[in-house]
């Protein structure tokens, strides 16, 4: 039977990795798997999406010109590093 300060002591070290990972395990010796490195490369894509997704002008581009990476006169300077105030 496991003692309760084992059960304890076992949570406390669980807690204390994810603690230790805010993106990954320095002790972790293995790359990221590919899967994974794909997973936050959708991510990526996902959080440019749902900023453009909310301008309406962006969408109306994307629908016209059907290519979903279409952007709006005024996105697509501040893709391009123009940017303004
Ligand atoms: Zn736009």
């Amino acid at each position: 039977m496991t003692s309760n300060r084992e059960k304890k002591r076992a949570v406390a070290q669980g807690v204390e990795r994810l603690k230790s990972k805010p993106g990954w395990d320095p002790h972790e010796v293995t790359p990221r798997s590919p899967r994974e490195a794909l997973r936050e490369l959708d991510q990526a894509s996902k959080t440019e999406q749902a900023y453009t997704i909310k301008c309406e002008s962006c969408k109306t581009r994307r629908r016209e010109e059907n290519d979903d990476t279409a952007l709006c006169e005024e996105h697509l300077k501040e893709a391009l590093g123009f940017g303004g105030e």
